[in-house]
């Protein structure tokens, strides 16, 4: 799926970004599209859009959206781009027939918006489109309180024809049985690498680390491959990263572990993400260094220059072994483990590995 670059704040994206309103250009499979098509053309009931944080819910309710407002839809299901309510989109980002609860900073609606914004305005005609659209936020657990689900059940139950609901959340359990039961859910799967490739080279994303950095570690979820894509300060972590990974055959071993320790503690939040890119540095290598011969098979491979290659090569590294520690590290950081004494565990043993002493030694 695809966004204006650099058009949005990426840890709070706006409920309308309509920059791009197209069900055929969006980076999705054939059997979403598909259904999509068949949600917008033959499908009026009250929409559960469902996925996990960054997997695309707020683009694609936009996208759908604009198809609802629009007065030609086209026979794939997307918005025509020149009616006076894809024009009034394109102009504003906006439409008047289009109402967003959104939550505001506080992250959770009010019962008196819903009441307000909602089941008072259910009744209220279009002014310019054939339907009137309400986006409702569910994104997380506390956002839409019971008594504001509530609040929802009748005009999700009892509205007029010309109405069309378009709610998302991350998990469809923590609603109520009674708001599940009214609505038609669509579940957002994560995404093909290729898909997200698609979306990153539309999105304006050229950097081939960035790329790389953001294909392997966003699970398929467009909105987390952008942010990581753009963000500054994920670019910061992907460069530390790699020097870190870069240092372990060079630099002496008390000054390693230090650093190396230091950096974690300093971005604890992102350590996932940092082991993570330890195993996409590992990864890349390993698959660089087996085409061997540099056959032009290879990756993109933006983190190591050939120089690099052709050392890291001398090296007797079990890949393997190693991706497995990352791995165990990354259990042992859930269940509550030392941090310091996990990480630095973690450092040695990397570091005996990438020397070709094995792992655990
Ligand atoms: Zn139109």
């Amino acid at each position: 799926m695809v966004s204006k670059p650099g058009s949005r704040n990426n840890s709070a994206p706006d409920l309308v970004d309509f920059g791009i309103f197209q069900l055929s250009s969006l980076a999705i499979s054939d059997d979403l599209r598909q259904e999509l098509k068949q949600i917008v053309t033959s499908k009026p009931y009250p929409l559960l859009i469902i996925g996990n944080e960054g997997a695309g819910k707020h683009t694609l309710a936009n996208c759908l959206a604009a198809s609802y407002l629009c007065a030609a839809v086209k026979s794939d299901g997307s918005a025509c781009g020149s009616c006076p309510s894809c024009r009034m989109i394109s102009a504003t980002g906006s439409h008047l027939d289009l109402v967003t609860l959104d939550p505001g900073p506080s992250g959770k609606s009010k019962v008196d918006e819903v009441r307000s914004e909602v089941a008072a305005r259910i009744f209220e005609a279009p002014r310019l489109s054939p339907n009137k659209v309400f986006i409702i936020s569910a994104e997380k657990a506390d956002t839409l309180s019971e008594a504001c689900q509530n609040a929802l059940l009748k005009p999700l139950e009892e509205h007029p024809a010309f109405v069309r609901f378009i709610i998302f959340c991350e998990d469809s359990d923590r609603l109520l049985p009674t708001i599940r039961s009214r609505v038609q859910m669509l579940r957002l799967a994560h995404r093909s690498d290729e898909d997200i490739r698609q979306i990153l080279n539309e999105a304006g994303i050229e950097d081939p680390a960035a790329k790389s950095f953001a294909l392997d570690c966003s699970d398929g979820r467009p909105g987390v491959a952008l942010t990581l894509a753009r963000d500054e300060k994920y670019r910061q972590i992907y460069d530390e990263s790699l020097k870190l990974f870069k240092a372990f055959p060079r630099e002496n071993r008390t000054a390693f572990l230090t650093g190396g320790l230091e950096f974690f503690k300093a971005n604890k939040e992102s350590t996932d993400l940092i082991i993570r890119l330890l195993q996409s540095f590992l990864r890349e290598l390993s698959v660089a260094l087996l085409a061997d011969k540099r056959e032009q098979v290879l990756t993109d491979s933006s983190a190591f220059s050939d120089a690099e290659l052709a050392e890291w090569a001398k090296l007797a590294i079990d890949y393997e072994a190693l991706l497995e520690l990352l791995s165990e590290t990354k259990r042992a950081l859930s269940s509550n483990t030392n941090y310091d004494h996990t990480i630095s565990r973690l450092l040695l043993q990397m570091r005996n590995g990438v020397n070709g002493v094995v792992p655990g030694t």
